[in-house]
Formats: structure tokens, sequence, C-alpha cells
């Protein structure tokens, strides 16, 4: 009955022209999220574009949108809620590559398990070297991953928040991976020879092991 439910719904959208993605019937539901958003103006899209030319210029047109993200990072902050916030909102270069724009997620999980978003989906963020042309950032507060697989409330809400973003953009679970994976994705291009073996040790691949089993226990869309 529900399915059926569904599939008139999904109909009446398609006849609608509303929202219709390209991805398998049904979805899952939104979590909430609170709209915590850093500024992200036309200096700061610009800066996104310039960056976008010096990283992934050799194949695609610089620009500061995000279109058709095929991957998701999970990260964790080893700092504060407040303290990611100024670090993402305040732009300027950022103290380990020194470039611009300011790094950025778009979002942050603290550890009472309330997602905020930070920057649009539209959006490209910094999180990632490498893959900040496809992929969805998502932070948590925390200081290892053991804590944030270990804490129920963001735990919960991560996996609920990955769940629809994978159902939205039609993102498989093996693209959904640690920072420290970052290397092995098929995803991953980088133009700035320097940076070609860059990546961060947050979300080991054990410990997205563990995370893309809980992933698999939400089902399908
Ligand atoms: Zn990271």
């Amino acid at each position: 009955m529900l399915k059926w439910l569904m599939s008139v719904a999904a109909i009446a959208a398609m006849a609608l022209g509303t929202h219709a993605p390209a991805v398998a019937a049904g979805t899952a539901a939104k979590p909430r999220m609170v709209w915590d958003p850093i500024p992200f103006g036309p200096a700061r899209e610009a800066q996104m574009a310039a960056y976008v030319r010096r990283h992934y210029g050799s194949f695609m047109k610089p620009t500061w949108r995000l279109v058709d993200p095929h991957v998701i990072v999970i990260h964790y902050t080893d700092a504060s809620y407040s303290s990611t916030f100024n670090t993402f909102a305040n732009d300027v270069p950022d103290s380990e590559l020194h470039e611009l724009p300011a790094t950025c997620a778009h979002f942050v999980i603290d550890a009472s398990g309330v997602i905020h978003q930070l920057v649009s989906l539209q959006t490209m963020c910094r999180h990632t070297v490498g893959l900040n042309w496809t992929a969805i950032g998502i932070e948590h507060v925390g200081f290892s991953d053991a804590q944030v697989l270990g804490d129920t409330r963001q735990m919960r809400s991560s996996l609920r928040l990955v769940h629809w973003l994978q159902c939205r953009f039609n993102i498989q679970t093996r693209n959904v991976i640690g920072h420290a994976e970052s290397l092995s994705s098929p995803y991953h291009h980088e133009d700035v020879p320097s940076l070609r073996t860059q990546t961060h040790s947050d979300f080991v691949h054990r410990d997205m092991q563990t995370y893309r089993a809980r992933l698999r226990h939400l089902g399908g869309c």
C-alpha cells in the first residue's frame, strides 16, 4: 500500500514537473536540520571557481557550483561546533594549504545529533583535496572515528542524513567514504602534482566499513 501511494506521488510529481530525481522510486525521509549558513557571497564564489580552475581545470570548466555529486565524504572536526563554524565562515586562506576560499563542509553534525547545514548543496566546498568537485562534505563534531561511531545520537542523525542524500542524488554506498579513503576513490582527480597524494587521517577504511554496514541496514530508497 505504501509503495502504491509513493508511486502515485511520484507520478503526480512528474505530471506537475516538480522534483522528480532520476533515482529509484521512493525516497528516504529528509531528516530535521538547521539552516546555519556561512557567508558565501560573490567574492567567495569567484575564489571557489578559481580553485576549480587550478585544481580541476584539466577536466572541467571553472565553476563554484556543485553539480550532480557522486561522493559523500565523512569527516570529524577535531574542534567544537563554534570553532568549526568560525573556521569555515571566516574566508581567509586555510592554515594547512594556504589557499582561498576557506575550507568548509555542507553539513556539521554536533555532539547532540543536531544537523547544521552551512552551505547549499548546489555550492562546492573545500573539504577533501581531489574530490571537492563532486563531493558533499559532512563533518561530525568529535575528536576520533571511535568517538563519533560510539555516539548514538550523532550516528543516528549522520546515517539518516547520508541515506537521504544518497536517495536524492543516487549516490552508491561504496561512494560514501571517509576522508582517509579519498585517494582510493575512482572520482579522485587533482591537477596540482604536489597534492596528488594529500589526504587526512579522519575516518579510515576499517571504521568506514562499520559506517557503511550501518548505512546498508537502512535499506534502499
Ligand atoms: Zn576531514
